[in-house]
């Protein structure tokens, strides 16, 4: 059970060590996905497309773009999310109702 928010005594509370994994999850999904996208979409660099090795190379940096793109994206997630936790020990959560961010002692 989630401890009711110690400003607005409301329930819709959140606990932020779950939204920092989901942050980093989705943030490193996202980051993939668009950095391999970019990589294999943007348009061709010169002389990259004479080569016969071509479709091969440019799935190579697509998957390195991706890769990196995702570790940028789930550092992104986890900062995006890590300003919000409060200083000091115990549990962070964070009101849904009134955005007050608060740590309950277990
Ligand atoms: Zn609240």
């Amino acid at each position: 059970m989630p401890p009711p928010c110690s400003r607005c005594v409301s329930q819709r509370v959140i606990n932020l060590e779950t939204a920092r994994k989901l942050g980093m999850v989705t943030g490193a999904l996202v980051g993939t996905l668009q950095s391999a996208y970019v990589s294999l979409y943007s348009p061709a660099r010169g002389s990259l497309t004479a080569s016969p090795h071509f479709p091969l190379s440019r799935i190579a940096v697509a998957v390195v773009a991706g890769a990196s793109g995702g570790i940028a994206g789930a550092a992104a997630g986890h900062r995006l999310v890590e300003h919000l936790f409060p200083p000091g020990d115990g549990t962070p959560w964070l009101c849904l109702g009134c955005g007050h961010a608060f740590r309950e002692l277990a």
